[in-house]
């Protein structure tokens, strides 16, 4: 069947002029093809072409004949070619043959046909490609039978699951996700292979295990590659922190949550409110210290004491170790860990003013994300308690709401400077300084004084003659 429609991009054309005037043959293969099919539209759609032939000089043609003439970035030791059009990656490649040995991902080249090529692909429903040559322009080529797979939703390699995946685990972690991504199953083979290959994956680099977490955090349902994830193995080597939550003890009659399938559970009800990639990622890792905090006493039955504490320093321990960067998003995941139960404690109780005003003071900017944390954090079956707690929770926002208007301690500026104390009572540098602050501080949030400077400043000069200090007439 021709698929002419699929390539009314006026790059098509272009790319197979050029494929002509060299003469070789060129096609467009995998993401982009899979995706026609699947009708998933990406704003700006990565496109790989693959040339019997050389790909890098098949690239360099291409941009010759564009009005531009962009520049083409060559990455030798890959043999491949990257330009941008209209904002739009397009790759070119060499069609290759690849084989492979035990301890790298790295493959042996040589050049190849097409099929070839579509053999080294993942899967199935990566491995169809378009043809560009002007006698067959849009003709749809599928050796493996990934347009079946497709509508069967299968994730399938071309060739033995078990070789595909040993020869680069990557392709674990890809199928994974693509299942997740897509909605898909993997199919039995694949299923089983990845399970007896995975702990090859230790052979690939965490930058980009990290890439593939990223899109499966990403997807809407993430639970379920997190669920294919455990299942094969994989979770135990990449992360283990959320292997150890998994489990039920009982003791004396008295059991605790399962936290894995939970924290699945608030991730999958997080990602219905937020793209936040960072949040996702602190709902998943809020529970993480619940683990090496677990004890059990007689009186008070399951405990994860401080819990919140010690899960914010493992996500640190866990971003280095993945090499994810050590940056603010880094902090920003460790501050809502460590302040994730923070508004449950509100919730259930009385909400008053000044505990509100705390918990923005403390959550500052995140507040709002904080708040939607911990309402993806209510998994209870009992609709009574589901009910209560959601509602306290609007009483929660919309107290902030109000305080916030009222009293600013988001950004929380103190409304006397340090400089301003040390005038008043001529002072030099001293402790009396930061006690007289944060004496207003905390006025302020306990609700004692509005934040407003002439309050402060009255509470100022009665906590300074408390302090014995005296107040500086010249000024
Ligand atoms: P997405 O853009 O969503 O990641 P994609 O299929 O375009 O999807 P890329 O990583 O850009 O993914 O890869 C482009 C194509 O290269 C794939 O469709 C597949 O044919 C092939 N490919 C990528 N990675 C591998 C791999 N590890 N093993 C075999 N083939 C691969």
């Amino acid at each position: 069947m021709n698929h002419k429609k699929a390539l009314n991009n006026p790059i098509f054309k272009i790319i197979s002029e050029a494929a002509e005037e060299l003469r070789v043959d060129a096609y467009v293969i995998g993401g982009f093809v899979r995706d026609y099919f699947l009708n998933r539209h990406s704003s700006v759609p990565d496109i790989d072409i693959v040339a019997i032939g050389s790909g890098i000089a098949l690239a360099k043609h291409v941009s010759s004949k564009l009005p531009h003439k962009p520049k083409v970035q060559v990455f030798k030791s890959y043999g491949t070619a990257m330009l941008r059009y209209n904002d739009i990656e397009i790759e070119f490649v060499g069609a290759r043959k690849e084989s492979y040995n035990r301890t790298s991902r790295n493959p042996i080249v040589e050049n190849g046909t097409l099929e070839d090529d579509q053999k080294r692909r993942d899967f199935t429903i990566n491995a169809m490609a378009f043809s560009l040559s002007a006698s067959d322009f849009g003709e749809l080529l599928d050796p493996f039978d990934g347009c079946v797979d497709l509508n069967q939703k299968i994730i399938k390699t071309p060739l033995d699951p078990d070789i595909t995946y040993s020869d680069d685990p990557l392709r674990m972690l890809r199928a994974i996700r693509f299942a997740t991504q897509l909605n898909f199953n993997i199919q039995k083979e694949s299923l089983s292979a990845i399970k007896s290959n995975s702990e090859r994956i230790n052979i690939i680099t965490k930058e980009r295990i990290v890439v593939e977490l990223h899109k499966i955090i990403a997807s809407n349902e993430p639970s379920k590659g997190f669920l294919l994830l455990e299942k094969t193995g994989l979770l135990h080597c990449i992360l283990p922190e959320l292997i150890a939550l998994k489990g039920i003890d009982e003791i004396e009659g008295q059991k605790h949550k399962d936290n894995f399938y939970h924290t699945l559970e608030v991730l999958d009800n997080i990602s219905k409110y937020t793209n936040n990639l960072w949040l996702r990622w602190a709902a998943l890792l809020h529970d993480i210290g619940k683990a090496p905090t677990k004890k059990f006493n007689k009186k008070n039955g399951w405990t994860f004491h401080a819990h919140e504490y010690e899960g914010a320093k493992m996500v640190y321990h866990l971003f280095k170790r993945l090499k994810m960067p050590l940056n603010d998003k880094m902090k920003y995941v460790q501050k809502l860990v460590f302040m994730s139960s923070r508004p449950i404690v509100l919730a259930q109780d009385m909400v008053t003013d000044s505990a509100v005003r705390r918990l923005i003071f403390d959550a500052g900017d995140k507040v709002d994300d904080l708040m939607t944390l911990c309402e993806a954090d209510i998994t209870t079956k009992n609709p009574t308690k589901f009910n209560k707690y959601h509602n306290n929770f609007k009483i929660v926002r919309n107290k902030i709401i109000e305080v916030e208007a009222r009293d600013h301690v988001r950004n929380f500026q103190p409304p006397i400077s340090g400089e301003e104390i040390m005038n008043t009572f001529k002072l030099n540098p001293s402790r009396e300084i930061g006690m007289i602050k944060e004496a207003i501080k905390e006025a302020i949030l306990d609700g004692q004084i509005p934040n407003e400077r002439e309050a402060a400043y009255t509470l100022m000069l009665q906590i300074g003659k408390k302090l014995g200090l005296i107040i500086d007439e010249k000024r």
